[in-house]
C-alpha cells in the first residue's frame, strides 16, 4: 500500500469541494481533492447560477462566458394566470449544464496545481489520515465536501442538526429553444417546477415536491402552461432525482475537520442558492485557514446560510398554502416594484431588514386587501 500526504485533504470533488480546493490553492495551500466518481460529474440540479453565484465564481478565477450556457435576466413566478416577473438589479444569471460547470472548476483547479484523485472514495481511518482510493493519505486539515449524506460529517460527530424541510427534486432536459429569458417558477397541485434555459436549444426542467412518489411528468402535467409548452419536446437527458433539504448543523467544524457545501447544511433547492453558498463557504474556509485555524469559518458559516434559509422558509410557506400564494402573486403582479425589491434581497444586493422596514407593512396590508382575495 502506497502513502500520500497533503496539507488539506478534501473529500468530495463536486462544486463545493473543487471551489474549496481552488480557494485554498489561491492562498498557496497544498491540496488534494478526492472523489468517488470520475469527472465530469453530473448531478440532479436546476442548473441556474444567479448573478451572485457568478460573482463568487469570478472571485475563484472562474469566468462564466454566456456562450457556455444561456443567460437569464431575472425570475418569473406563475400560478395559473397569476404571474409576476422581475429583472436582477445588476448582471445576469446563467443556466449551465452541471458537467460543463464541473469541467470549468476542474480546469481552474488544474491550472492552480491542485492534486486530484478520481474514482477514489475517501474512507476515514484516524485523526490525521484517511484511505483515498485504498491508499493511506496523511493530512493536516480534512474538508468534508461529500454532499448532503456526508460520511466525513458522521465520522467527525457533526451530524447534529435542525432539519426544517425535506423535499424531493427531479430534473430532465428538453430539446426546445427557451421561450423566456427568465428562470420560470411554476406552481401546480403536485409541486413546483422551475425552468432554466441552458443553451440556445435546450432547457433544464426541475420539479420539487413534498411527495416522493410523484415524478417530473406528473408535476409538469399538473401545470397546463408547461404541459402545452413541453408537449412533443424531445427529452435530452434521463430523469434524475435527489433529496433537497433545509438543514442547519449545530457545528460545521471539529478539531481539524471542516464541512463545506451541502455537507455543511443547505437551503431548499427552490432558492437556487446552493452553489453560491458552497462557493462562499469555500472562500471563507480559505480565509479562515489563512488565519491559521477554523475559528473564523465556524463563526461566520451561519451567516452564509441565513438569507437563503429565510427565503426557503418563505417559498415553502407559499408552497404549502395555495390561497396565500395566489394572493401574494396577485399583490406582486399589481406592485412589481415589490417583487423587484425582493429579488434584489435574494441575490444579496439589498438587505432583508431594510426591505421589511420599507415594504413589510405595505405588503402585509395588501395581502389582506379585499381586491386580492
Ligand atoms: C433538484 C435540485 C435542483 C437544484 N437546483 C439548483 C440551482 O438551480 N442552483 C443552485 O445553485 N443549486 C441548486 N441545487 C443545489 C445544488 O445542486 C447543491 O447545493 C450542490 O450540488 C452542492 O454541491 P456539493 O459539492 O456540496 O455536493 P455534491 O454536488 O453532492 O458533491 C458531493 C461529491 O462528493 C462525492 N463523495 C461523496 N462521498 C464521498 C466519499 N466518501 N469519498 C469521495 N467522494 C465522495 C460525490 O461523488 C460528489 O461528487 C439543486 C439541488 C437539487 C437536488
Amino acid at each position: 500500500m502506497g502513502q500520500k500526504s497533503c496539507d488539506v485533504l478534501i473529500a468530495g470533488g463536486g462544486p463545493a469541494g473543487l471551489a474549496a480546493a481552488i480557494a485554498l490553492r489561491q492562498r498557496g495551500a497544498d491540496v488534494l481533492v478526492a472523489d468517488a466518481l470520475r469527472p465530469p460529474i453530473d448531478k440532479p440540479c436546476g442548473e441556474g447560477l444567479m448573478p451572485d453565484s457568478r460573482r463568487e465564481l469570478a472571485r475563484l478565477g472562474v469566468n462564466m462566458d454566456d456562450r457556455l450556457g444561456a443567460r437569464f435576466s431575472g425570475i418569473l413566478f406563475a400560478d395559473g394566470d397569476a404571474r409576476v416577473r422581475a429583472e436582477f438589479p445588476h448582471g445576469a444569471g446563467i443556466g449551465v449544464r452541471r458537467p460543463v460547470l464541473h469541467h470549468l472548476l476542474l480546469d481552474r483547479a488544474t491550472e492552480l496545481g491542485v492534486r486530484m484523485a478520481w474514482n477514489a472514495p475517501v474512507v476515514m481511518k484516524e485523526q490525521n489520515a484517511a484511505l483515498v482510493g485504498g491508499e493511506r493519505c496523511g493530512f493536516r486539515w480534512l474538508v468534508g465536501a461529500d454532499g448532503h449524506a456526508s460520511r466525513v460529517r458522521a465520522w467527525a460527530g457533526l451530524d447534529a442538526a435542525n432539519l426544517r424541510s425535506r423535499r424531493f427534486g427531479f430534473r430532465a432536459h428538453f430539446c426546445i429553444a427557451p421561450w423566456s429569458s427568465y428562470v420560470e417558477i411554476h406552481w401546480g397541485a403536485q409541486g413546483q417546477v422551475y425552468v432554466t434555459p441552458v443553451g440556445p436549444h435546450e432547457i433544464c426542467v426541475a420539479a420539487i415536491s413534498r411527495r416522493s412518489d410523484v415524478r417530473l411528468k406528473a408535476v409538469i402535467d399538473s401545470i397546463p402552461f408547461l404541459r402545452n409548452k413541453l408537449a412533443g419536446a424531445q427529452v435530452s437527458s434521463a430523469e434524475r432525482g435527489a433529496l433537497t433539504l433545509t438543514r442547519r448543523l449545530h457545528r460545521v467544524t471539529r478539531g481539524n475537520v471542516a464541512l463545506v457545501g451541502d455537507a455543511s447544511g443547505s437551503a431548499d433547492a427552490i432558492t437556487g442558492e446552493g452553489l453560491a453558498m458552497g462557493f462562499r463557504q469555500a472562500l471563507l474556509l480559505a480565509e479562515s485557514l489563512g488565519q491559521g485555524g477554523l475559528h473564523l469559518y465556524e463563526s461566520r458559516h451561519g451567516s452564509i446560510l441565513a438569507l437563503p434559509q429565510q427565503m426557503a422558509t418563505m417559498m415553502l410557506l407559499l408552497d404549502r398554502h395555495a390561497w396565500l400564494r395566489r394572493r401574494a402573486l396577485l399583490v406582486l403582479a399589481a406592485r412589481p416594484e415589490l417583487f423587484r425589491a425582493m429579488l434584489a434581497v435574494h441575490v444579496g444586493e439589498a438587505s432583508l431588514p431594510r426591505f421589511l422596514a420599507q415594504h413589510g407593512l405595505q405588503f402585509g396590508a395588501l395581502l389582506l386587501a379585499p381586491q386580492f382575495a
